[in-house]
C-alpha cells in the first residue's frame, strides 16, 4: 500500500489538501511532480516561467527531503506517466490538488482510468478560495460582472481554515526513480538573461511566507492608498508565490484577516483573481478567444515587426510603457497599472491582437498565469468579462502624470525614454481605435 501525490501549481508542503490526505497512508508515500507539455489543452510554460518552476522544484525537493521524502521527476504526458509510476511504486492510492482549466479534461480522464484499474484516486480543493461551480447567480449560470461575483463570495461560507504542514512523513519503501532537473533544461543557457530575475526574486514556501510576512507587517496599511503608484512598490509581490501555489489563497486570506491591517482593497484584489478562475473554468480556451463573440471579427493591423519589437523592448518613445516594459524584462514582474497602460497601448494605439500582447507577457511574467493574464488582457482589449469600456485608451502621457507625478518609476527603468522618438501620434491612433471599435456595432 502507497498513496502517490501529485504536485502541480501547488508547489508547498502547508496547507496543501492532497498532500495531507497521502500522508495519512501509514504505508507512506510517493511525491511526484510531472512536467507535461504534451497532454491536450496544456499551454507551454513560457521562459520566465521555467526559470521559476527551476528553483521552487529545487525548493520544494529540499523541503521534502528534509522529510526523508524524494521527489520524484518525470516528463511527459500525464495519461501515460502517471499509471506508469503507479505500477513502478505499486501505489493504490493517488491524490492531487485540482486544476481548472483545461487540463482538468486530462484529469477526468486519469481519475476515471485509475479508478477502473483499481486505483483509489482523489482530488482536492487547493488553488481557489471557493470552488467554480459553487459560485452561481441565482438562475443557476456564472457570474460577468466583477462587483457581482465579489458579492456573491462574500455571502458564501468563507474559505475553509488552511491545512498546517503534516506532522507525519513516511517515504514509501518503492521510491521510482527520477529525472534529473537539469536535463528539463528550463534555465536559460546563452544568453542567460536571468540575472534580473535571481536579484529580484527567491522562489519557493519558505520565501513566500517571508514575502506574506513582511507585506503583511510592514505595508499592507499602506495598500490602499499606494496600490497605484508604480515607484512605491507598495504592493505584495504575491503573485508569482500565488501563480506557483508556494502559498495558498487561503493562507493569504486568513493571515491577511489576523493582520489586524487594513486588507479590504488587498483582499478585493485576491477576488479578482478568484474572478479570472471563474471565467477560465467556464472559458477554458480563454487565451485563444474574445468571450466578445463580435472580437472574432475585429479589424487588427498586421503587427509591424519594428512596432512591435519597440514594444517589446521598451523603446516606444513614451517613458511610462518603456518603463514597464523594460521592468517585465528585467524582473519577470511589471506594475499592474502599468501592465494596463503597456496593455492599452499595444491594443489600441498599435492596433495589435491582444492575443500576441498575452503571449509576449505569458513568455516574460514570473506570474504568467493561464486565468489571470488571458483574463486581464481581454478586459483592457475590451473583448472579456466586466471589461474595460471600447473608448477607455489609456493616454500614457496623462497616465505618467497621475500615477508617476515625481517621475520615480520612469527614472528607475527608462531614463532615456523621452529622447527617443515617439513610435505612434497618440491622438490619430485613439481616433482609429474608436473608429474600428466603433465598427463593432454598440455593446
Ligand atoms: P497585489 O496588488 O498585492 O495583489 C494581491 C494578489 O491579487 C496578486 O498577487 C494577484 O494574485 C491578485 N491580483 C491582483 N490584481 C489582479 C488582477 N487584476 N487580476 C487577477 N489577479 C490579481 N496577474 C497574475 O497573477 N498573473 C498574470 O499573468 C497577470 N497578467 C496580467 C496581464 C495584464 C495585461 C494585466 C493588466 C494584469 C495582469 N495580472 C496578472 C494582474 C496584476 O497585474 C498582478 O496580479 C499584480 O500586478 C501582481 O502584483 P502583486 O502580487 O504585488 O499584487
Amino acid at each position: 500500500m502507497t498513496t502517490l501525490v501529485w504536485f502541480r501549481d501547488d508547489l508547498r508542503l502547508a496547507d496543501h489538501p492532497a498532500l495531507a490526505a497521502a500522508c495519512e497512508d501509514p504505508d507512506g508515500i510517493v511525491a511526484l511532480y510531472l512536467l507535461d507539455e504534451a497532454s491536450p489543452g496544456v499551454r507551454r510554460l513560457g521562459g520566465a516561467a521555467r526559470w521559476w518552476l527551476h528553483h521552487s522544484l529545487t525548493a520544494l525537493r529540499e523541503e521534502l527531503a528534509a522529510r526523508g521524502v524524494p521527489l520524484v521527476l518525470r516528463r511527459g504526458p500525464a495519461g501515460d506517466v502517471v499509471p506508469r509510476v503507479v505500477a513502478e511504486c505499486g501505489a493504490n492510492a493517488v491524490t492531487w490538488n485540482r486544476r481548472y482549466g483545461a487540463e482538468r479534461e486530462v484529469d477526468a480522464a486519469l481519475k476515471e482510468s485509475l479508478r477502473v484499474s483499481g486505483v483509489d484516486a482523489r482530488s482536492f480543493p487547493g488553488g481557489l478560495l471557493h470552488e467554480p461551480w459553487t459560485v452561481t447567480t441565482q438562475a443557476g449560470g456564472y457570474y460577468r460582472v466583477y462587483s457581482a461575483f465579489w458579492r456573491a463570495c462574500q455571502v458564501r461560507p468563507g474559505p475553509a481554515e488552511p491545512l498546517p504542514e503534516p506532522t507525519s512523513w513516511t517515504a514509501a519503501p518503492r521510491q521510482p526513480a527520477s529525472e534529473e532537473l537539469t536535463d528539463w533544461e528550463l534555465l536559460p543557457t546563452a544568453p542567460d538573461w536571468a540575472a534580473g530575475l535571481r536579484e529580484r526574486w527567491e522562489p519557493g514556501e519558505a520565501a513566500a511566507d517571508e514575502r506574506l510576512e513582511d507585506f503583511l507587517h510592514l505595508d499592507a496599511d499602506e495598500y490602499a492608498g499606494r496600490r497605484d503608484t508604480p515607484a512605491a512598490a507598495a504592493t505584495s509581490s504575491l503573485s508569482p508565490h500565488l501563480r506557483w501555489g508556494e502559498v495558498s489563497p487561503r493562507t493569504v486570506w486568513r493571515r491577511a484577516l489576523r493582520s489586524g491591517a487594513d486588507v479590504g482593497a488587498f483582499l478585493g484584489e485576491l477576488g479578482w483573481r478568484e474572478f479570472a478562475w471563474h471565467t477560465l473554468f467556464h472559458h477554458p480556451d480563454l487565451h485563444r478567444r474574445g468571450l466578445d463573440p463580435r472580437f472574432d471579427a475585429f479589424a487588427w493591423q498586421e503587427p509591424d515587426p519594428a512596432e512591435l519589437a519597440a514594444w517589446q523592448r521598451g523603446q516606444t518613445g513614451f517613458p511610462i510603457v518603456d518603463a514597464g516594459m523594460r521592468e517585465l524584462w528585467q524582473t519577470g514582474v511589471m506594475h499592474n497599472r502599468v501592465r494596463m497602460v503597456t496593455a492599452s497601448f499595444l491594443v489600441k494605439n498599435l492596433l495589435v491582437d491582444w492575443r500576441i500582447g498575452e503571449s509576449w507577457f505569458w513568455d516574460t511574467l514570473v506570474d504568467a498565469d493561464a486565468a489571470s493574464n488571458p483574463f486581464n488582457w481581454q478586459w483592457v482589449a475590451g473583448c472579456g468579462a466586466d471589461a474595460a469600456p471600447y473608448f477607455r485608451i489609456f493616454n500614457p502621457l496623462t497616465q505618467a502624470k497621475k500615477f508617476d507625478p515625481d517621475g520615480g518609476y520612469v527614472r528607475r527603468w527608462a531614463p532615456d525614454s523621452a529622447a527617443l522618438p515617439e513610435l505612434v501620434d497618440l491622438r490619430a491612433t485613439r481616433e482609429r481605435a474608436l473608429a474600428a471599435y466603433a465598427a463593432l456595432g454598440s455593446r
